[in-house]
């Protein structure tokens, strides 16, 4: 196995036992009730769980990339909802420490990284989802305000978020259309701003997400992040980057599904024996208990890679894409091996089946990874 410091063992260790401590019992509850958890949130804060990589100077821990994705591995394995809503409240940190001005930086990024506020990234739109330069949300400068207008879905937290990094077109005339959009912080109290939850998801039921709709809605020109025009190439560095969240959530929720399937096999028994003595059911086992391995390996290699600088696109595309589909196929055999019982919520397994999906689509579908890995290769 790839061979983490002392450090990082330490703070595995202190990932698992807050998880299986805190999550386990109230797992089934917020997924029933489809509810966002503020003492968890609070609680991750305070034992020093988020925004790990961002500077200390900025509230954060000034770790990297491989804590983080090893703390969300943690976190996952025990519930992937819980582990999805504590670290979306500060989804969009990576690209504001990477852009941000000084004064963003302590007005936006150091309240989220202390757990004092919440954040998010609105890209999707009801017609912009894998194809992120069909954007039409529109930002107008008129004189030293943005006006923004426009809808977006499938956002997670627009009810709950205090601002949100808002992609938006600022440049229509731009003849590249890559060029034509600019990030934007937008804070939800702003008038105009109107969100809905998106209620009875198959999956991460407790984290929120929404519809947003942008009616007019006036910002300062100092909250553009960056450089006007270079939106959709800031949302893709903040992609390479994110990516290894949702790869670290893939390989928590394969191990945690695969540490259901172990349990039951050892304690069912049919034909007069345990299911774990029968040769077919071991060989189950070690398959989806390569694969777990397989996708740790490519996780930690693609975060420890990220943290010395090189950024590798096609690398963190590979570990999102295959984390994500090991998650999959590993609470669905998991799920086979609990047979009729599988299908009981009180077997837990059924929750991992339902919570895996969605890891093949957001922060770009599993297709959209394989494109962008295909291009890179093929000099495309
Ligand atoms: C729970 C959840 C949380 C989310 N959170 C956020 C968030 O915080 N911020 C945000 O901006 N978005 C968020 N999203 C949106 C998510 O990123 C999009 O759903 C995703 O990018 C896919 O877009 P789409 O749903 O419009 O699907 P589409 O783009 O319509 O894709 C439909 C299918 O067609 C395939 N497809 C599309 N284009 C191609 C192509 N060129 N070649 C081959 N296949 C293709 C896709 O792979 C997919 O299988 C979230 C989504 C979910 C479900």
């Amino acid at each position: 196995m790839f061979d983490l410091t002392p450090e990082q063992k330490d703070i595995k260790k202190a990932a698992r036992e807050f998880a299986e401590g805190e999550f386990r019992e109230v797992a089934r509850t917020l997924d029933e009730k489809e509810e966002f958890n503020e003492y968890l949130w609070k609680k991750a804060a305070e034992l020093g769980f988020i925004a790990v990589f961002v500077e200390e100077k900025y509230g954060g821990q000034g770790l990297g990339y491989l804590e983080h994705s090893i703390i969300c591995e943690e976190f996952a394995r025990v519930d992937l909802g819980i582990a999805h809503s504590i670290a979306s409240t500060f989804f969009g940190t990576q690209l504001l420490s990477l852009i941000a001005t000084e004064e963003q930086k302590k007005k936006f990024l150091t309240p989220v990284a202390k757990g004092e506020a919440k954040m998010g990234v609105a890209i999707t739109e009801p017609d912009a989802g894998s194809d992120v330069a069909s954007v039409k949300t529109v930002a107008k400068k008129v004189g030293d305000e943005y006006v923004i207008s426009g809808n977006k879905i499938f956002i997670t937290n627009a009810t709950r978020a205090d601002f949100l990094i808002v992609l938006c077109m600022t440049n229509p005339e731009s003849i590249k259309k890559h060029e034509r959009f600019s990030t934007i912080i937008v804070e939800t109290n702003r008038p105009g701003y109107e969100a809905n939850k998106l209620k009875n998801k198959l999956s991460i039921r407790c984290s929120d997400t929404g519809e947003i709709t942008f009616k007019d809605v006036r910002v300062p020109v100092k909250n553009l992040l960056g450089e006007e025009g270079k939106g959709f190439y800031y949302i893709m560095e903040f992609l390479n980057r994110s990516r290894l969240e949702a790869a670290a959530f893939g390989v928590g929720t394969a191990q945690g599904a695969l540490e259901k399937a172990v349990d039951h096999v050892k304690k069912r028994k049919q034909f007069g024996v345990y299911l774990a003595d029968l040769p077919v059911i071991q060989t189950k086992i070690a398959e989806i208990a390569t694969l777990v391995e397989a996708a740790r390996s490519l996780l930690y290699f693609a975060s420890a890679k990220t943290d010395k600088g090189e950024i590798d696109h096609c690398l963190n595309a590979m570990a999102k894409w295959f984390c994500a589909e090991v998650a999959v196929k590993v609470a669905d055999e998991a799920l086979q091996l609990h047979g009729g019982y599988g299908l009981l919520e009180e077997y837990d397994v059924a929750h991992y089946y339902r919570d895996a999906k969605v890891l093949e689509i957001f922060e770009g579908t599993k297709e959209i990874e394989k494109i962008l890995i295909g291009r890179t290769l093929l000099g495309r």
